[in-house]
């Protein structure tokens, strides 16, 4: 133990209090400081060359090195202009959370290990099964994220609904906008390709209802068992909804599980403005909802929550010779009985912290903005002739592209949005990646971080449409037409 001697953590002492304060300062002055740094490049050389030394060396050193090599010079998910995938919300409270309970590092697989964080997670999970609108008996497990969550909850499907001599026949439906972690948690499962039957979307990106009530009949006529519907609450690409209440009747009327991905769109059961689109999702067997997109929170915090409880204990509880002292619950029902991980962080504790700072109100508030900016986008976007809104603003994401007048080739089209997207993020002023939707590149905004101000948006889309990429191809039509 001799490099943790008392010297040394008189070292570590006075480096993470000079952290404390360029941590703060980091996010004070985010919004200065560009969304991709472009010096990455020499930061990685230098790490490129380090190993493992053989002996300990002076944590000042190593700290500096640390922030210099690894912390800075990365994109920043959680800068107010980083528009593109899902940013991060990730407020300092969070990150507070993050240190506390990594200083005391509970384990939170069992509540005889971590008895208040056990109560802490079982309160949030009722509280997130409440706003679900989920019966008595309903619970959950936090998880490292929606993937995790999406597999977790496909497993109790598959194990409820599925008896094992009938697994190769399964079918599970998911649509073209349904989110990649779910056929990979069905790949490791156990399904195969062709068990996953991919249902078409309608005009706004929602699950055809009536093609899924066709394939569902079609497929048991074959002999097939058709076992599960996945539907999305706020698909990654453009926020869109499946309509949830007319999945469920059918999920209810075949004997099929319902699940739903809110891993993204779930916070928005948090307003009462937003949460009417999500109507229906109390018919869900199992809810993914992560927490670290839009509920302010550092990486890795979600829930996946089900109906009944019951369901998780069936697939994942064990209990080893080696575990029987440390069995506590009254109920017998620990939180390594409902889910995969044994070890775990305490996931529930930032996200305490954070709402105990917030309120709930002040979540709910940062939804409708989010919401807010993206509406506004779209109307600011729609007075601009050549943009072209291709998905409306749902739930904070808006997708549109430049088609500049006279130029119908789909490739010239998707290669001028190309750029335009390529060269706003490489001037650090804001990041805005393309996406394809009905094969069609195209911009697309996530607008939730809820420091994002009107000016942002409306210097944003200004700085679209100055673009070099842009103005060139407009200015190409000006001469043909002239
Ligand atoms: C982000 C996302 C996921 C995956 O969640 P991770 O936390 O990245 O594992 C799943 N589904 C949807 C709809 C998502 O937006």
């Amino acid at each position: 133990m001799n490099s943790v001697s008392k010297g040394r953590n008189e070292g570590i002492k006075s480096v993470m209090k000079d952290f404390v304060e360029r941590a703060v300062n980091l996010y004070e002055n985010m919004r200065d400081q560009p969304v991709c740094p472009s010096a990455r490049e020499d930061a990685l050389e230098l790490l490129r060359e380090r190993q493992v030394p053989q002996e300990g060396r002076p944590i000042e050193e190593v700290f500096e090195e640390m922030l210099q090599e690894v912390y800075s010079g990365a994109p920043l998910a959680q800068h107010p202009r980083n528009f593109s995938c899902v940013p991060s919300t990730a407020s300092l409270f969070s990150w507070m959370g993050d240190v506390m309970t990594g200083a005391f590092n509970p384990h939170a697989g069992c509540r005889s290990n971590a008895p208040a964080a056990g109560m802490i997670e079982e309160k949030l999970i009722r509280w997130m099964c409440g706003l679900a609108g989920y019966p008595k008996g309903s619970g959950g497990v936090f998880v490292s994220g929606g993937s995790m969550a999406n597999l977790t909850a496909l497993t109790a499907a598959r194990d409820l609904k599925l008896p094992f001599s009938e697994r190769s026949r399964g079918v599970v439906y998911v649509t073209d906008q349904t989110h990649s972690s779910v056929s990979k948690g069905l790949h490791i499962i156990g399904f195969d390709r062709q068990q996953i039957h991919i249902v078409p979307t309608d005009g706004a990106f929602r699950m055809n209802v009536s093609a899924l009530k066709e394939a569902v009949r079609k497929d048991r006529a074959a002999g097939k068992k058709p076992f599960a519907v996945v539907a999305s609450a706020g698909s990654t690409n453009t926020g869109s909804v499946d309509p949830l209440r007319e999945i469920g009747l059918l999920c209810r009327e075949y004997n099929m599980w319902m699940h739903v991905d809110g891993a993204f769109g779930a916070s928005a059961l948090l307003s009462k403005r937003q949460r009417k689109l999500l109507s229906g999702i109390e018919l869900s067997d199992s809810l993914s909802w992560d927490a670290h997109k839009w509920m302010m929170q550092t990486y890795s915090c979600s829930v996946v929550l089900v109906r009944r409880q019951s369901d998780l204990l069936r697939s994942f509880s064990a209990h080893p010779e080696y575990l029987k002292d440390a069995e506590y619950a009254e109920d017998g029902t620990e939180f390594w009985d409902l889910g995969p991980e044994l070890t775990r962080p305490a996931r529930s504790l930032k996200l305490w912290l954070t709402l105990q700072a917030v309120g709930s109100l002040g979540m709910e508030r940062m939804i409708d903005h989010g919401c807010a900016m993206a509406e506004l986008a779209e109307r600011v976007l729609r007075t601009y002739p050549g943009w072209e809104i291709v998905s409306s603003a749902s739930l904070g994401i808006v997708n549109f592209r430049y088609v500049p007048f006279g130029i119908s080739s789909e490739s010239h089209l998707n290669r001028i949005n190309q750029e335009i997207a390529r060269e706003i993020t490489a001037s650090g002023y804001a990041q805005v990646f393309t996406t394809e939707l009905q094969g069609k590149k195209v911009l697309r905004m996530c607008t939730i971080h809820p420091q994002i101000t009107e000016e942002d948006i409306h210097n944003t889309i200004e700085r679209l449409r100055q673009s070099e990429a842009a103005r060139r191809a407009g200015r190409q039509l000006d001469k043909t037409a002239s």
